[in-house]
């Protein structure tokens, strides 16, 4: 498999040099250059497998020429068995044809341990094999920050560095994070808040010349990998609803448009999917796309869903490009125009046609609060506020009640006790067995100035698995 830039002017990559890559050299995304699709039969072939077997086959494709099906299957089989429930992404029913795929069974409790359980293992591999070392720096307000350290906390060949906004996270996210130990795990507190720490991620990858020839990788969901591991779900859902023979819609609690996206792609492969429901916070750059053809940056609002809370989203990039039948200039252009403070909208044609599979809702904390409190009442089930608002934007964006309805359930309430406490559920919540002493054990983190030498320095001093590099 080879994959393109959504730019036009990269050069094309195999899936081994894809994972490794950040964006493309032209500031685009990599995109496979062909999607494999699968027949109707084969897929309903696939009904009854185990998660990880079923992972193989959907994923297999883009893989393909770069690992050797015998060592994927092992990296699934290892993935997906870290995972805390025995049906890996079990599907809840809330309400008549309706359902929660609650995705909060991995090691962090949120959906993102689907994919970078899968990315740091992959890394490993693919490292172990040309005999390279490579660095991490990433961002995090929360969610990300503790999926990527327990995914790559047994890698040989990767050391990363987390960096959060000191004092700006909540305990039980800054716990999951500086409670993992091992020498190439390094937890940075910035005295500054998440944009600084981003914009340190984002210089770093513009100069890396303190990391001395050592390479950087991207763990956020520019990589392909993750939207790739993201799509095996979709199918999981639907077979055990009655796919393909029967369609299925989505809706998706989404801020950078990576999980709605591989939901998306999993439709092109081949799964019937009826509706797409693309469900934000205030914080909605995507819902006024979908809803009224204008793709503007608005300013920045911190919501009770933070994972969300996101100006610009970077995977939207994406469907852009199959929107404009894969035209890499128009894209440039477009992003060109974007980045300049301006935004756009596209050919009228283009998006009534997008909007025949998508529809979309901007939910407040307000209703985030309510529907917790609905869905609590109406089923004892506590939800978290980001799959909150994916449960409201399905009740209100519903096309046919004969479909059933999947939101996805992208992270354990536990998680985020603010939401739950302001909308008044009652309900202690615990946390899961493999993290009951989380708030006893001890921590390791460094604390560091808001001050780009300061971090680029402790990198390359600690860059070897502790070492300097
Ligand atoms: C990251 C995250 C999201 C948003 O994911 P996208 O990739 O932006 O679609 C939603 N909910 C939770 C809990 C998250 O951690």
């Amino acid at each position: 498999m080879r994959y393109i830039s959504t730019r036009g002017q990269a050069p094309a990559l195999n899936f081994e040099d894809v994972l490794l890559a950040g964006l493309a050299t032209d500031g685009g995304l990599y995109v496979p250059e062909n999607l494999p699709r699968f027949t109707q039969e084969e897929i309903a072939s696939w009904a009854g497998l185990p998660y990880h077997e079923l992972a193989f086959r959907v994923m297999r494709p883009f893989v393909t020429g770069s690992i050797p099906d015998a060592d994927f299957k092992k990296i699934l089989e290892e993935t997906y068995g870290v995972f805390s429930h025995s049906a890996i992404a079990p599907l809840r029913q809330l309400n008549g044809n309706e359902w929660v795929l609650e995705l909060f069974h991995g090691p962090t409790l949120a959906f993102k341990d689907f994919a970078l359980q899968l990315l740091g293992r992959l890394l490993d591999y693919v490292l172990q094999k040309r005999g390279e070392r490579v660095v991490i720096i990433g961002a995090t307000s929360g969610d990300t920050g503790s999926a990527a350290i327990e995914g790559c906390k047994h890698c040989e060949n990767v050391d990363i560095f987390i960096l959060h906004p000191h004092q700006r996270v909540s305990e039980v996210q800054r716990r999951q994070m500086t409670t993992i130990f091992g020498e190439n795990i390094h937890n940075i507190a910035i005295e500054g808040n998440f944009d600084d720490c981003q914009e340190m991620v984002k210089n770093s990858f513009a100069d890396q010349s303190f990391l001395k020839g050592t390479r950087l990788v991207a763990v956020n969901s520019i990589n392909w990998a993750r939207i790739m591991a993201q799509i095996v779900y979709y199918f999981h859902a639907a077979l055990q609803l009655g796919g393909p023979a029967r369609s299925v819609s989505f809706s998706v609690p989404t801020g950078n448009f990576g999980d709605i996206f591989a939901g998306y792609l999993a439709r092109n492969m081949g799964l019937p999917i009826n509706q797409l429901i693309v469900a934000t916070n205030r914080n909605d750059i995507l819902h006024r796309f979908m809803s009224g053809n204008q793709y503007v940056k608005e300013t920045l609002h911190a919501t009770l869903s933070p994972s969300m809370d996101i100006m610009v989203s970077s995977n939207f990039e994406r469907l852009l490009f199959d929107m404009h039948g894969r035209n890499g200039a128009a894209i440039a252009g477009l992003m060109d125009t974007f980045k300049s403070g301006g935004g756009f909208s596209v050919d009228e044609e283009r998006w009534t046609e997008t909007r025949k599979l998508f529809d979309s809702l901007a939910v407040d904390d307000a209703q985030t609060c309510e529907t917790i409190a609905e869905v609590y009442a109406q089923t004892g089930e506590v939800l978290d506020p980001h799959t909150a608002i994916g449960v409201k934007a399905a009740r209100e964006c519903r096309r046919s009640l004969d479909i059933p309805m999947v939101i996805l359930g992208t992270a354990h309430p536990v998680k985020f006790p603010d939401a739950v406490v302001k909308a008044g559920v009652g309900k202690a919540l615990e946390l899961p067995v493999h993290l009951v002493d989380l708030l006893e054990r001890e921590e390791r983190c460094t604390v560091l100035a808001n001050d780009l030498k300061a971090v680029q320095a402790f990198v390359s001093q600690h860059g070897n698995r502790g070492k300097p590099l």
